[in-house]
């Protein structure tokens, strides 16, 4: 008899496991209480796998083996805690995939720059020569690929909620890049739960094994000190560690191991803002890990791009720099968007505040932005925290007013900067629809 696999959530890592599945022998059933695309229907019939939408048939579903739950669907619906109840294993996408694959595994987790910092590695081990995937948030899912094709290394960008249903997955190499608040709804807002679900990626690694970590964050590095993991634990950050770590000196990233220093020359590194040094010094000590030479870490980091929607400096007009960071959907991303901006700005912000505080941002705020242009529905904690030192603050829910607005007050050689520090479906459908209208509204002036 094949072992039942039941998959929960019919979006791309739902259908990758069950392609996964199926390849390994699994009679496999997906079931998605939304709607299932036409496309993954037509996937799901003609690899003669049974499905249903709308709805969880528990009857059917109880019947599994193994659950493969998507990160999206919360833990604590009624739905889990039967199959909980049943005491039946449920596993995420990574953990499932992760079984199936002899590649070297690259696990990286954090509350904000994974998508970079995943990016910026597979682009540096690609480069080299490497035969690289990259899987996460990022394009087909890793179950996909692990059935469909054969790679030496993963590069993972894994999320507190995958990592929150693994049992075994152990990376060669995992990465922290920080921990702050974020996504607390799904943590019953408590910070200590949210902290112990991003530590998980080091739960299985062994003492042969590498964690590269942020050490200017004091939540991260608090973690760590009471932490009784064997991993070799590797720190980035910007002053000289006393053991092995990397950091940065002038224009140079300096990796220091096992009494030797490697320094690689950033003066041509495209990416602004000091939170994207960190990036390149975690994804710089991830390549030198895997053995990738200076000079093509060197080359591969002049080369890269970034991500669209991340601080992203994507037209100029009359001399006013538009930067579209509609991915800073909490305040320590905005945090480093106003830090990395040289001239005075005129900040669009707002949306769905998932419990943000606001004042870590005052400083920051008195120092450079001229004036706010709230752009949601509900701005009242924006209003009430900066229109005192504030002296322009306005409110609109469209995005072509707040360009227009934000146009008018902006003078030569100043910049406009969407960096919203909120999630954005209150007026969008998501961060890329919020970033494209910014852009096009941009165009449009
Ligand atoms: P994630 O995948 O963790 O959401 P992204 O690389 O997509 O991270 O970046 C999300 C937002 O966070 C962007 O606004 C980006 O400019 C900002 N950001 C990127 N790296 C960092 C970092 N190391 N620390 C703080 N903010 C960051």
């Amino acid at each position: 008899m094949p072992k039942k696999l039941v998959i929960l959530g019919g979006g791309e890592s739902g259908i990758g496991s069950a392609v996964l599945g199926v390849k390994q022998g699994f009679e496999v059933f997906v079931s998605d209480a939304g709607a299932i695309s036409l496309d993954v229907q037509n996937e799901l019939k003609a690899l003669g796998i049974l499905f249903e939408q709308g709805g969880h048939d528990l009857k059917t579903i109880l019947q599994a083996s193994l659950v493969m739950k998507s990160p999206g669907i919360h833990e604590k619906i009624d739905l889990i805690k039967e199959i909980r109840a049943a005491n039946i294993k449920i596993v995420s996408e990574i953990e499932f995939a992760s079984q199936y694959t002899n590649a070297t595994l690259i696990g990286i987790t954090g509350s904000n720059g994974k998508t970079t910092t995943t990016l910026l590695t597979h682009h540096l081990l690609e480069q080299s020569g490497l035969n690289v995937g990259v899987a996460g948030n990022i394009g087909y899912s890793f179950a996909r690929q692990v059935a469909e094709t054969n790679r030496e290394v993963y590069v993972l960008e894994i999320s507190s909620f995958q990592l929150d249903d693994i049992y075994e997955f152990q990376p060669e190499v995992s990465v922290i890049t920080n921990i702050t608040p974020d996504h607390l709804d799904r943590y019953e807002n408590n910070f200590s739960k949210y902290v112990r679900s991003k530590m998980r990626i080091i739960k299985n690694q062994s003492n042969k094994q590498f964690l590269v970590f942020n050490s200017e964050d004091p939540v991260l590095v608090k973690a760590l000190n009471t932490s009784t993991s064997e991993v070799n634990k590797i720190s980035f950050g910007f002053e000289k560690p006393e053991k092995d770590g990397t950091y940065t000196s002038d224009d140079q990233i300096i990796i220091q191991h096992d009494n030797s220093n490697t320094m690689i020359n950033t003066a041509q590194f495209q990416l602004q803002g000091r939170h994207n040094l960190l990036n390149a010094m975690a994804a710089v000590t991830i390549a030198r890990l895997l053995k990738v030479s200076k000079d093509s870490i060197r080359e591969s980091l002049m080369s890269f791009k970034g991500a669209p929607h991340r601080l992203e400096q994507f037209l100029k007009i009359q001399n006013i720099s538009y930067i579209n960071d509609s991915k800073a959907t909490n305040v320590n991303a905005t945090f480093y968007a106003l830090d990395s901006v040289n001239s005075q700005t005129v900040w669009i912000a707002g949306g769905v505040d998932k419990g943000n505080d606001y004042n870590l941002l005052l400083p920051l705020v008195r120092e450079k932005v001229k004036a706010i242009v709230c752009l949601g529905i509900d701005n009242e904690k924006l209003l009430e925290v900066f229109g005192p030192v504030v002296e322009t603050i306005v409110e609109t829910q469209s995005i072509d007013e707040a360009v227009k607005i934000a146009h008018k007050i902006a003078l030569k050689k100043e910049t406009v900067l969407l960096s919203p520090a909120c999630a954005s479906f209150d007026l969008f459908e998501n961060y890329e629809d919020r970033g494209d209208q910014f852009k096009q509204a941009v165009r449009n002036l």
